[in-house]
């Protein structure tokens, strides 16, 4: 599914059916979420070169899994709400 997981720190049924996984960085949790290119996207939009491509990317701070409920982040009482998002296709 991904081969640029470092260091899964968590992982449900609801995380293996997506390409999503959390990433610890110092004290803080992230969410990352990909999109991957479908047929239909290919179709689409034309800078997309394969099915399977990464279209968008979001990373949110969490502290708990959002799909099972279990607490990520430890020992943390203010999680400051933050996201990065990162689109590669072509329509913006
Ligand atoms: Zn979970």
């Amino acid at each position: 599914m991904l081969n640029r997981v470092l260091n899964i720190i968590h992982s449900c049924t609801s995380c293996s059916l997506a390409e999503v996984w959390f990433e610890e960085d110092g004290t803080d949790v992230y969410l990352n979420l990909n999109r991957v290119a479908t047929e239909e996207d290919l179709e689409q939009d034309h800078y997309l070169e394969y099915e399977g491509q990464i279209i968008e990317v979001v990373r949110i701070q969490v502290a708990f899994c959002p799909y099972c409920g279990q607490k990520l982040a430890n020992g943390k009482d203010v999680v400051v709400p933050e996201f990065h998002h990162h689109n590669f296709g072509g329509r913006k």
